[in-house]
This record gives C-alpha cells, structure tokens and sequence, in this order.
C-alpha cells in the first residue's frame, strides 16, 4: 500500500441483504447524513419503468459490461440470481476515496466477498429481515415481481446470509424491525467507523 492508497483515506462502507429488507433506504439514509457518495451500479438487467439510466443504474447490454469486466473497470463484479450481471465501477469509487470521503455500496454477499479481499479496511454491514416470514411479506408488498422472482429472491436470502455468516467478512448484522431504527442503527455504526476507525465498531 502507497501513501496515496485509496484505502488509507475515505471510508468503503458496503451493505448487503436480501431482496426486500430495506437496504436502498438505508444507504440514501448513509448519503444524506453522512454526506456519503452513493456509488452507482453497472447491470445488464433490463431497465424498470420508474427507474433512471445514469441515477439507479448504468443499465448496458452484455457485451459492453464484459469489455468493462476484460479492462479492469470494477473493482467487483457478479452474476445475481444466477441470472444478470452487476459491477461496481472502479473510477469514482477510488477518486471519492482518495478524497476522503464516505462511499457506500449496495451489492450482494458474493460482491461483498470480492471487496473484503481487495479492500480490507472496508466496513460491511449486512441487513437482514426479522424473520423468514416477514422478508416474504416485504416481497410481496413491494409490488415489484411475479411469485416466480418473488421466489426466487426468498431462496437468494437463505444463501446469502449464510454466506454472510460463515464467511466472517461481515462487520455488523442489523435487524431491520423497523426501517427508522435500522437507519438509525447502521448510521450510528458507520458515524463511529469514520470518527473511531473501523476496528473499533468490528464484531
Ligand atoms: P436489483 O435487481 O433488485 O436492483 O438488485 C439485485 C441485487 O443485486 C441486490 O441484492 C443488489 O444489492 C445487488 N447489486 C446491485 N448492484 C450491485 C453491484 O454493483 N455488484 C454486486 N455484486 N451486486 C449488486
């Protein structure tokens, strides 16, 4: 590591969990009140229509994420659901760092997993729902998906969180009761990380 390391100046704050738990509100929550930079995601998924090309996603046909993936332009990458690809951008990533500041990612376990090697100062935070049956409630409210992908999301959850667990990448586990306290709680544990250093709120 070089003085100019990256790692040696902002803080690289990642949250995962399943589908439906939360997560998107409680990273703008981290943006807002900690002035964080939001890093936004590259994906092949076709675009929803309430969502925004450039602001949710960089939304792009496979062979273009591939050409991103051979030029070394995430810093992590990986198929969810066994289905589409998801990458995190490399370049405003390490330029926030190097500023100082706060970034956070929204990615999954195995995204999670890729970090945790190649930044291990980073803090990881993953959010889970109180219980099976009210992550299968979340799901269904939102509206988003057939019961297919409803499914198929619910599977997702049990694998990523023992990969979560078993892997002791993960930093802090956060109950999402209620979505207010889970802001609260997770803004509480990154304040600390950024004042007190990340070993301090480890475990
Ligand atoms: P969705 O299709 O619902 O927007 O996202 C599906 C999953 O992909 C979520 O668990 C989300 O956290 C994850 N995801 C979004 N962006 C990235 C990324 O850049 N890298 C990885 N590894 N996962 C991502």
């Amino acid at each position: 590591m070089t003085a100019e390391s990256p790692e040696t100046c902002g803080l690289l704050v990642v949250v995962s969990g399943p589908s439906g738990v939360g997560k998107t509100t409680i990273v703008r929550s981290l943006r807002d009140r900690l002035d964080g930079m939001l890093s936004t995601s590259a994906t092949t998924r076709p675009r929803s229509p309430q969502e925004t090309d450039g602001e949710d996603y960089f939304f792009m046909d496979e062979a273009r994420f591939r050409a991103m993936i051979d030029a070394g332009e995430f810093i992590e990458h990986a198929q969810v659901f066994g289905r589409h690809f998801y990458g995190t951008p490399r370049g405003p990533v390490e330029q926030a760092l190097a500023a100082g500041r706060l970034v956070i990612l929204e990615i999954d376990v195995q995204g999670g997993l890729q970090v945790r090697r190649n930044f291990p100062a980073a803090f990881m935070v993953f959010i889970d729902a109180p219980s099976e049956d009210e992550l299968l409630r979340r799901l269904r409210s939102r509206g988003r998906d057939d019961e297919e992908a409803i499914q198929r999301r619910f599977a997702e959850a049990s694998h990523e969180r023992r990969l979560a667990r078993e892997s002791g990448a993960y930093d802090a586990f956060i109950v999402n009761e209620t979505l207010e306290q889970a802001c609260d709680d997770t803004c509480d544990l990154v304040r600390r990380a950024m004042r007190e250093g990340v070993a301090s709120v480890r475990g």
